[in-house]
């Protein structure tokens, strides 16, 4: 008889999951809470558009995916900084050729893997049932419709505010669990692709503006970017604050327009964003005419971090993707993370014939999943965060664009180097507490060069590349 899996929540992580459980013979059921995307129009939930990258590739690739997906991606070579007067740098994300991330529709994502999932007889897809318990003892799911299902096992991949999640809190001693929400929050906005009636989707000449980059407008306090779309279109996503800060100034001193802090809270008229963006924006503006409709229509997200431990419920359930450990977007790995915890947990999986009937050690697996797992999803959460001010502070320091063009050129000159960027993204054989590690170690020693360096004491490659290696 074969295995019976439960997989809670069809978003990215769950139907790659399915595919791979399915490969290995296994009866799979999915519930999933939202109607079915491919028959209803609804929003893919997050984001719409992400970057994948190498981590997530390899998984895909695993099940035949990755060329089919990366057809319809935009490939993103560099971080395209724009500054407050319009001026603009690219800074690549890497020396070497063939290495950067790939913008792709979360939602066509979604489908292609669910499309390919119900290829298999033995994957079934249940929509519309939401999960709200399991219980911890009998690992019995329960779900809004008042239906309850049994499966030998579990596994809960129903995102950051997973159900299955609370269910183990509640029910299994011990569990611990920490979420760190950040000040600020996030707003998805629009830039149409050029003449979009006439031009061929993809064609250069329907993006607005440089194509092949992860464009950022760093403000210190807040910071807009844009990630290209297939269609020619670009999707802006604004990360600001969500309530005013208030003034530290003493009484009666002026605040500069430097020092004036802008968040959500302010912005609730159509003058008030349209000066924010003015201000701060002004060479995006002209190519958003629907931004205030997009503003007031489009909901303002929430960031956090979520840990947890243990992830797994004695072999009768298993957290797995954002359930497990929710993490702020600005290294642009949840997702790859998530489907790397599905290769992970595919390798540990026993190979057997089909007539083999002896029941899978689930227990014991998923103790070693997260034996290796956890140690490197907690790396890349902390990254994560800490990329957050890289990104919205440091991309618009002169001494870290210098460090960044000192990288780029010591990967173009040494094949064993990596910076810290390229090993958590580009170096899916590398586990992402050693690239946080090495990285790190990295970064002191050339920061502390770079602001040291002057036009007439450049930096000599030579000498930065022997004292990494002595690291
Ligand atoms: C703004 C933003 C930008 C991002 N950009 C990137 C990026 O560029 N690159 C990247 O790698 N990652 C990115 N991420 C992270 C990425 O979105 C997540 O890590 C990824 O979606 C996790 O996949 P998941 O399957 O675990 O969860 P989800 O994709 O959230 O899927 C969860 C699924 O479970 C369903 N569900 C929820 N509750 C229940 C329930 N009770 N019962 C049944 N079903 C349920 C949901 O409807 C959904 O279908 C971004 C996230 C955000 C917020």
């Amino acid at each position: 008889m074969s295995e019976k899996v439960v997989i809670v929540g069809a978003g990215l992580a769950g139907s790659l999951l399915a595919i791979y459980l399915a490969r290995r013979g296994m009866a799979v059921t999915v519930f999933e809470a939202r109607p079915d995307m491919r028959r209803e129009k609804i929003s893919a939930g997050r984001s719409i558009n992400l970057a994948l990258s190498d981590r997530g590739i390899t998984a895909l690739r695993e099940v035949g995916m990755d060329a089919y997906m990366l057809a319809e991606a935009v490939p993103m070579h560099g971080r395209m900084i724009h500054s407050e007067t319009g001026g603009t740098k690219m800074l690549p994300y890497s020396g070497r050729k063939g290495e950067y991330i790939n913008s792709v529709s979360r939602a066509g994502l979604n489908v292609a893997l669910i499309n390919e999932a119900e290829k298999y007889s033995n994957v079934q897809f249940i929509f519309n049932e939401r999960c709200t318990d399991l219980d911890a003892a009998s690992g019995e799911l329960s779900f809004e419709s008042g239906r309850t299902y049994r499966a030998d096992t579990v596994i809960a991949t129903d995102g950051a505010g997973s159900a299955v999640r609370d269910a183990m809190e509640r029910g299994l001693p011990g569990f611990q669990i920490s979420q760190a929400f950040l000040d600020h929050g996030y707003k998805e906005l629009h830039i149409p692709a050029r003449n979009a009636d006439t031009l061929v989707r993809s064609e250069q000449s329907a993006f607005a503006i440089e194509p092949n980059a992860l464009h950022i407008w760093p403000r210190h306090k807040f910071m807009m970017i844009a990630l290209p779309n297939f269609d020619g279109s670009f999707t802006c996503t604004l990360f600001l604050a969500h309530k005013t800060e208030q003034p530290s100034h003493s009484d009666g001193e002026a605040i500069s327009a430097s020092d004036a802090s802008y968040a959500f809270d302010q912005l609730t008229s159509e003058a008030a964003v349209l000066e924010f963006f003015n201000r701060e924006f002004p060479d995006a503006v002209p190519l958003m005419p629907t931004l205030v409709e997009d503003f007031f229509n489009n909901p303002t997200g929430h960031l956090g971090t979520i840990k947890c431990w243990p992830w797994d419920l004695e072999g009768r359930a298993l957290l797995l993707g954002d359930s497990a450990h929710a993490m702020v977007p600005f290294y642009g790995q949840g997702m790859n993370c998530a489907f790397e915890d599905v290769r992970v947990l595919d390798s540990l999986l026993p190979e057997r014939s089909a007539q083999d009937g002896s029941p899978i050690d689930w227990r014991a697996i998923f103790e070693k999943y997260g034996e290796l797992r956890k140690v490197n999803t907690d790396a890349i959460q902390d990254m994560a965060e800490e990329n957050f001010f890289e990104m919205r502070d440091s991309t618009a320091d002169p001494v870290f664009q210098r460090k960044r063009e000192l990288e780029t050129l010591l990967e173009q000159t040494f094949p064993d180097y990596f910076s810290k960027y390229s090993m958590v993204t580009f170096r899916e054989d590398l586990p992402y507490a050693e690239a946080k590690e090495r990285g790190n170690k990295q970064d002191r020693l050339l920061m502390a060069l770079c602001s040291e360096a002057t036009e007439d004491r450049p930096i000599d490659a030579g000498v930065a590349i022997w004292l990494i290696r002595g690291i």
